[in-house]
């Protein structure tokens, strides 16, 4: 038995341990690399028993009016704004990002509920007065009912809230399956809501792995899925959720590249490249692993990126003074380590080598170093897998045409990012690109609340993005509505198909 606090589900309004299972797995700090938690891998019946929860609770959640469900979503936000200091605490010690970045998350997904709080207006629908004689016709959109949410490591308490703060709003109850790797802001956020006013049962957490997410793809009462992954997870959620007649949205790997053209502002390209590869320790699906060096652009990048990688501050996330902080897990370190050691086999020129990277006071944390690859051509495999570390690699190319192509022939689009002082180029850059979201001149073009996050190939499964105003038509179903009253229209016996001028 183990001395470590269980992190546990949150079923009906309460925090429960699994029911059958001896299951659980560590949670680690990954700067110290020793366990600091435990937490439950929940069974099928603890699948059932919060989906039975978050149906019971359906039907009284559907009938409050949009601006009572608006109401406890305003309160909450004043309580994640109060608890956003325990949010980052809780990531820099489960994730490892830097405190900084950790609190810049909470910032990103508080947005997303402010944006919600505007769902009276967001579920208005349309109204045609006399589609013909004495018939009005208008349309509303509804809540599905149960869905549910599986989430990543990367951002445990922003990803979620791509989900359920939308998902609610639109009258839906909900059962989140966050990431076993860090998943103590779920139980903060299932706190915070109640406390906010939200009845049991409308916001459920099941920890655990495959086991729990294999239970929900085939549960017949839950409606939708939206998920946040891997891609050949992402892949398999859609493809049986979808089997089973679910709503699913997949979101999953990505490599992103950033075009630097030889009239790019270089101070301002060389600082994008480095924050955007290297902060959150490449952990992000939005961070640039690929710089697209364009003609002449190249040695001068080289040279600057090389002093920039050399001199990151890597440390225990907490450090005031820390630009990066370590990788998720041991076996994160390794896969990383392994792929850097697979650039150099395949004849990329390896400028700086993270690998055994120590942090003194920290010898058994997680660190991998920043690492810099020149000379990479996409039949590499470094080129061609998410590495998903610390690891920026260049590629050079003769000319913009030569960069669209390149990224174009990529299996993953979700985001990418070109920089230029040419109008020119950028306009037909956004035109071409076959990606998700485009920066110019933005290294990081993460759309905000009230736009819709997601990319294209196979960085995405399904047809809505998410949040924003793709969320509100993933969470709710249109429904066509006629009326006639008989003291308007006429009425008698109709055998033809009606036509109405
Ligand atoms: P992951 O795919 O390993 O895990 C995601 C979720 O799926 C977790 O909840 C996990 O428990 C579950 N899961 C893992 N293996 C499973 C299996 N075999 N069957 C069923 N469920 C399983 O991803 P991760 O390592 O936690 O996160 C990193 C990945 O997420 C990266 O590929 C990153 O690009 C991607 N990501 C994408 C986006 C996006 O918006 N496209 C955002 C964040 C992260």
């Amino acid at each position: 038995m183990s001395n470590l606090d269980s992190i546990v589900h949150y079923i009906g309004g309460r925090r429960v341990d699994n029911t059958h299972s001896p299951r659980y797995a560590d949670v680690f700090n990954p700067a110290l690399g020793v366990p600091v938690a435990r937490v439950a891998l929940g069974t099928s019946d603890d699948l059932q028993a919060a989906v039975a929860a978050a149906t019971a609770a359906f039907p009284s959640w559907a009938a409050k009016p949009p601006l009572a469900r608006a109401r406890v979503l305003f309160k909450y936000l004043q309580l994640m704004q109060q608890h956003a200091d325990e949010f980052a605490a809780l990531m820099t010690r489960e994730h490892g990002k830097t405190f900084a970045d950790a609190k810049a998350e909470v910032a990103r997904g508080i947005e997303i509920v402010e944006f919600a709080t505007g769902i009276p207006q967001l579920l208005k629908g349309e109204l045609t007065e006399q589609v013909a004689r004495g018939i009005d016709a208008w349309s509303v959109r509804q809540p599905l009912g149960v869905v549910a949410g599986i989430t990543p490591f990367n951002f445990p308490t922003m990803v979620p809230m791509w989900m359920f703060p939308v998902a609610l709003a639109c009258g839906n109850t909900f059962v989140l399956k966050p990431s076993e790797r860090d998943p103590s802001p779920s139980l903060l956020h299932a706190e915070l809501l109640k406390q906010a006013g939200l009845p049991d049962g409308v916001f459920n957490v099941v920890q655990g792995d495959k086991v729990v997410v294999d239970a929900l793809l085939d549960h017949r009462d839950v409606q939708a899925i939206s998920f946040v992954g891997s891609t050949p997870i992402a892949e398999y959620v859609y493809t049986r959720g979808s089997a089973r007649g679910k709503r699913v949205q997949a979101l999953g790997g990505a490599k992103n590249h950033m075009v630097v053209m030889p009239d790019a502002d270089m101070k301002m390209a060389t600082d994008a490249l480095i924050g955007a590869a290297f902060g959150a320790a490449g952990e992000r699906c939005m961070a640039i692993s690929v710089a697209v060096a364009v003609g002449g652009a190249a040695d001068k990048l080289v040279e600057d990126l090389a002093a920039r990688v050399r001199s990151l501050k890597i440390k225990d996330g907490m450090a005031a003074d820390a630009e990066m902080g370590p990788v998720i897990t041991a076996a994160a370190k390794e896969r990383i380590e392994r792929l850097i050691g697979k650039g150099v086999e395949e004849g990329a020129a390896l400028l700086i080598d993270g690998r055994n990277y120590k942090v003194p006071e920290h010898q058994r944390g997680f660190f991998v170093g920043g690492t810099l690859f020149d000379h990479v051509t996409p039949d590499m495999t470094i080129y061609k897998e998410e590495i998903f570390g610390p690891v920026l690699c260049v590629v050079r190319v003769p000319d913009v045409s030569a960069a669209v192509d390149l990224i174009n022939a990529h299996e993953y689009g979700n985001g990418v990012a070109v920089f230029t002082r040419d109008g020119g180029v950028a306009h037909e850059f956004v035109r071409q690109i076959q990606v998700g979201m485009v920066g110019v001149n933005v290294p990081l073009p993460v759309p905000m609340a009230f736009g819709s996050f997601g990319g294209w190939k196979r960085s995405m499964f399904g047809d809505h993005h998410i949040y924003g105003p793709e969320g509100v038509r993933f969470y709710t179903r249109h429904k066509a509505v006629m009326q006639r009253w008989p003291d308007t229209a006429s009425s008698g016996v109709e055998f033809a198909f009606p036509q109405h001028a």
